[in-house]
C-alpha cells in the first residue's frame, strides 16, 4: 500500500513510518520538523513541507496516488494549549482542514487520525468508553474535538472514510531502541522521570499532590507506542477494505499515578530519581483511563506491551541511548 504519514518525524509517527516499512509498504512522510527530527525517520520518501502550505500539500497529492494518510501532525502539549491557545486551533484544526481538502481535491478517501483522550475532559465514569461525553476542558483536546467533528462532516459531504485513534498518554520506544520518544523542550512524564535517572535533570516535578486519587496525583493509562502503531495497522486494513469510519479510544484499561510511574522509573532503572511537589498544571483532568473494548472486538486489538515495566524498560534503553547526545 501507498501510505501518506503526515507528522512521521514526530514521536508516534516515526514508530509508525518503521513499522509501514517493516511490513513493505510505500511511505511518504510529510512534516515540518518543527516538533519532529529528520533522524527519526527511518526510511521512505521525506518530505519537509508544513500543512499551512496549500500549495506543498497539493503538489505532494499530485506526485503520489495515495491509499491513505495517517495524520500525526499536531501540538500536544496540554499546557502550553492553555497559554497558547491560537497556536492550536491553527496547527492543529486549521491545517487539518487543509488535509482533507487536498485529500478531498485529489481523491483520497481514507485517512487515520490521531486523536486523543484529552477531549473527554474530567471523566464522568472510568473507564472511559467511546459513548463518553466529550467536554475538552483545555485548548489541545478542543481541537482534536473539532477535527473529529470536521472529519464526521466530510464523510458526509465527500465520502472521506476515517478512523479516529484516541490516544490515552503515549510511551515507550522501539524495541530495538532505534527511536523513541523525544519532545524540545521534554514536558512529559516518563521522559522527565527518565531524564532525572540520568542525571540530566536533578529532580522531577510532580504537578499537584491534592488530587481526588489515593495518593493525591494524576492518574493516567500509559498505552506503548507499538501497541498504537499496531492499532493503525489494523485501521488501515479496516478501511481498505472499505470499512466504515468509526472512533476508538485506546489504553490498556490500567491507570498509574505520577508517583506510581516514578517508582517504577526507579524500579526499572535502579537509581533514585528526586521528586518535588509543585502546583498542579493547569488543564490537567484528575484521571484519564480508557475502555479500549470496542476496538478489541471490532477491528481485533490487544495490547502486546501493556505493562508499565515493559513500557519503561524500552524506554529507558532509548533515554540511555540518547543521554550523551542531547
Ligand atoms: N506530570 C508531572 N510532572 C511533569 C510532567 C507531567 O507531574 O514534569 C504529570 C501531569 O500533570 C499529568 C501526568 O504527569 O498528570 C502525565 O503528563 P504528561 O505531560 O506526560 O501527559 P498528558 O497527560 O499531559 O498527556
Amino acid at each position: 500500500m501507498n501510505i501518506l504519514v503526515v507528522g512521521g518525524a514526530g514521536y508516534i509517527g516515526s514508530h509508525m513510518v518503521q513499522m509501514l516499512l517493516e511490513n513493505g509498504d510505500e511511505v511518504t512522510i510529510f512534516d515540518n520538523l518543527s516538533t519532529g527530527f529528520k533522524e527519526s525517520v527511518t526510511g521512505g520518501n521525506f518530505i519537509e513541507g508544513d500543512l499551512s502550505n496549500t500549495n506543498e500539500l497539493n503538489t505532494l497529492f499530485e506526485n503520489s496516488q495515495f491509499d491513505c494518510v495517517m495524520h500525526f501532525a499536531a501540538f500536544s502539549q496540554v499546557g502550553e494549549s492553555v497559554l497558547h491557545p491560537g497556536l492550536y486551533y491553527k496547527n492543529n484544526f486549521c491545517n487539518t482542514l487543509n488535509l482533507l481538502d487536498s485529500m478531498v481535491k485529489h481523491d483520497v478517501n481514507n485517512i487515520i487520525f490521531s486523536s486523543t483522550a484529552a477531549l473527554f475532559g474530567n471523566p464522568e465514569y472510568t473507564p472511559i468508553d467511546e459513548k463518553h461525553p466529550c467536554n475538552p476542558i483545555n485548548p489541545y483536546g478542543q481541537s482534536k474535538l473539532m477535527i473529529e467533528q470536521a472529519l464526521a462532516d466530510y464523510e458526509q459531504a465527500y465520502g472521506i472514510q476515517y478512523i479516529s485513534l484516541r490516544y490515552f498518554n503515549a510511551a515507550g520506544a522501539s524495541i530495538d531502541g532505534s527511536i523513541g520518544e523525544r519532545h524540545t523542550p521534554e514536558t512529559h512524564l516518563i521522559p522527565l522521570a527518565l531524564q532525572t535517572a540520568t542525571g540530566k535533570r536533578e529532580h522531577i516535578k510532580v504537578f499537584g499532590s491534592d488530587y481526588d486519587t489515593p495518593d493525591g496525583t494524576c492518574i493516567r493509562d500509559y498505552i506503548h507506542v507499538l501497541d498504537l502503531c499496531e492499532a493503525h495497522y489494523l485501521a488501515l486494513q479496516h478501511l481498505i477494505k472499505n470499512g466504515e469510519s468509526n472512533i476508538f479510544n485506546l489504553g490498556n484499561k490500567e491507570g498509574y499515578s505520577v508517583l506510581q510511574v516514578i517508582h517504577a522509573a526507579e524500579q526499572v532503572t535502579q537509581r533514585n530519581i528526586p521528586a518535588i511537589t509543585t502546583s498542579r498544571r493547569a488543564g490537567d483532568p484528575t484521571t484519564l483511563i480508557a475502555d479500549s473494548e470496542k476496538i478489541t472486538t471490532l477491528l481485533g486489538w490487544t495490547p502486546k506491551h501493556s505493562s508499565i515495566h515493559t513500557i519503561m524498560e524500552h524506554a529507558w534503553q532509548w533515554e540511555q541511548k540518547l543521554a550523551p547526545s542531547s
